[in-house]
């Protein structure tokens, strides 16, 4: 299955099922509404009436995660770009669901506080149901599918501090979608070995295996859910691959007018344009995006 969020239009969304290239409503707002229901598949598979909107009008598959929980330095090739050592822990942080967008949404570039925002291309896992110490070998049980996230970073904030968060979680700089893929559309049943791509208009960046990754998708759901109980809907960010901007010489940034495109074998991409924000006159008081209602993720 193939589940998305779709704007409809009037600022609500509705969660919907792909079939061919046809929409069907489902009867949930959004598809981590979807998820929390325990019949959820049953649910999604009954299908609905088609869908009038565009189909490519997708906000965050998971608009209102609980959860955003994100790991650094779990692929061997990236953790060599930094020049440090592999870790022998999960390096884990988070961030909050106002830094989500949608997969084609604008990017707007918060270029009066930074010249340093980079992009990540990362498998996002999305967990289907309550659970609680998770022994290795059984995340297929709670993992209700896999989509695709780029988890663009303000570099020059990310390293103010040790603490990662305040170069991570920007308001709407983080694309994931476009559509939650059950583990049966990919090949062989698993998300182990797909080919990771991150482009910038025609440039390939970042071009991997998710096999490179350290720490592998059983062994992060196992240790976070160890940590804490892991709850319908909640996403986990699994690491980016080698060719990121900040670690080329010379560095190298997001600028406006370029595309990023990020994709992930059986996933599909994400289609993010960049653009500069407007000039800022004071604090922006008027409440969603300044794109108009919806566009920039839920705040
Ligand atoms: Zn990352």
């Amino acid at each position: 299955m193939r589940l998305v969020t779709l704007r409809m239009g009037d600022g609500s969304t509705t969660a919907a099922s792909i079939v061919g290239s046809a929409a069907v409503r489902l009867p949930f707002s959004d598809v981590g509404e979807l998820l929390a229901q325990p019949e959820w598949r049953s649910i999604a598979a009954d299908g609905g009436p088609p869908v009038e909107a565009d189909p490519d009008d997708v906000a965050p598959v998971i608009p209102r995660p609980g959860k955003i929980a994100c790991v650094g330095h779990n692929y061997a090739a990236h953790v060599a770009e930094q020049q440090v050592e592999e870790p022998r822990f999960p390096t884990w942080f988070a961030k909050f669901s106002a830094a989500l967008c949608g997969a084609n949404d604008p990017l707007v570039l918060p270029l009066s506080q930074s010249r340093s925002i980079d992009w990540e291309v990362e498998l996002a896992v999305v967990i289907g149901r309550h659970c609680h110490r998770i022994p290795r070998g059984q995340s297929d049980e709670v993992v209700a599918g896999y989509c695709v996230a780029n988890d663009v970073s303000v570099r020059d904030f990310q390293f103010r501090t040790s603490q990662f968060l305040q170069g991570k979680t920007f308001a709407g700089l983080t694309p994931l979608g476009p559509a939650l893929v059950t583990p049966d559309e990919l090949p062989g049943g698993s998300p182990a070995d797909l080919r990771i791509v991150c482009g910038i208009d025609e440039e390939v960046v970042q071009d991997a295996r998710t096999s490179d990754m350290i720490f592998d998708v059983d062994r992060l759901v196992h240790e976070l859910s160890w940590i804490l109980p892991l709850e319908p809907g909640d996403v986990l960010l699994t690491g980016t691959p080698s060719g990121v901007g900040a670690w080329r010489r010379p560095p190298r940034f997001l600028q406006p007018g370029q595309q990023l495109v990020s994709t992930i074998e059986g996933l599909g991409s994400l289609r993010n344009t960049c653009v500069a924000e407007p000039a800022l006159s004071g604090p922006d008081l008027s409440g969603p995006g300044r794109l108009g209602p919806g566009r920039l993720g839920p705040d």
